[in-house]
């Protein structure tokens, strides 16, 4: 079955997908968008996706493309389209395309906002063969600007992050800002477990982005009777911890049991994180296919 892709009110081959040159998503990074993770064709935490988009919009002042209820049939239609039933759905909007001479200031109001959404399969299982036995981490300075709570397109030091520690045979980077705490990974939140069982994860500022996994988990840890600490940690408190997890929209939760040299715990995903995994879906929203 080929692939489709809805690029601006079209649905079309993968193949022939494609954006203008001078649309500043591409010349500028003047874009945001949104993961969502899809299971059994139903989209999970769609609400609170919609309501981060919403926000990254309104943040950098690029009008809304469409009304919530078109962008919510788009990714359905996306989804219905490209036959996934466990996988992702990726959207993105970026502010257009420019006055055609590579102009900084933002185009006139009614020139369209560009608008992409695409649907992937995911491999059944690999997930849960990677939570099985626990991923590793690479620490690594935190370059990034200082508006990461929008989910902006701008992710070259995510790659440049995540390339680092690919090399290094780990899957995510943990990002240390310039005060030695961790702000988050290059794709996902940071979370550790301390000696007393307390879960523990960065307040949301604008040095992190506003997860919608750890949103999802804290009302978990609420309801599950789970003490959470939302404060900073530094590395080296995450290098002792008893247990070490990400979250994601992709990855869910995810246990960490490596962090550089470190070997977190007994070297095997712990306990809490296990639980926080395997109950997710019960706390999430799960929507109408
Ligand atoms: N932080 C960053 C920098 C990310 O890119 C992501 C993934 N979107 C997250 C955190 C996790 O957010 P979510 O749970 O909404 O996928």
């Amino acid at each position: 079955m080929s692939r489709i892709v809805y690029v601006n009110g079209r649905y079309v081959p993968y193949a022939q997908a494609s954006v203008h040159v001078e649309d500043r998503g591409f010349q500028f990074a003047d874009a945001v968008y949104e993961v969502c993770q899809v299971l059994g064709g139903h989209l999970i935490d769609e609400p609170r996706h919609m309501a981060r988009l919403a926000r990254s919009l309104a943040e950098l002042e690029i009008e809304a493309p469409m009304s919530a209820a078109a962008l919510a049939h788009v990714m359905r239609e996306t989804i219905k389209r490209n036959r996934v039933k466990d996988g992702l759905v990726y959207l993105q909007v970026t502010r257009g395309e420019g006055y055609g001479k590579r102009e900084f200031t933002f185009p006139a109001k009614d020139v369209p906002r560009t608008v992409v959404c695409l649907a992937r399969t995911t491999k059944p299982g690999a997930q849960d063969a990677a939570a099985r036995t626990g991923i590793s981490v690479k620490s690594m300075p935190d370059i990034r600007w200082k508006r990461c709570d929008i989910k902006t397109v701008m992710l070259l030091p995510a790659c440049l992050a995540k390339q680092a520690a690919h090399d290094e045979g780990a899957s995510e980077a943990w990002f240390v800002g310039a005060d030695g705490y961790v702000t988050e990974g290059a794709s996902s939140n940071a979370w550790i477990v301390s000696d007393g069982g307390s879960v523990i994860t960065r307040q949301i500022t604008t040095d992190i982005l506003p997860g919608v996994t750890r949103a999802t988990v804290m009302d978990m840890l609420a309801k599950e009777n789970l003490t959470l600490e939302e404060r900073p940690f530094r590395l080296e408190e995450a290098l002792k911890a008893r247990e070490a997890f990400i979250t994601s929209a992709t990855n869910i939760v995810m246990p960490v049991v490596r962090i550089d040299a470190a070997q977190i715990g007994d070297g095997k995903p712990g306990p809490v994180t296990l639980r926080l995994r395997s109950k997710f879906h019960q706390f999430a929203n799960i929507s109408g296919a």
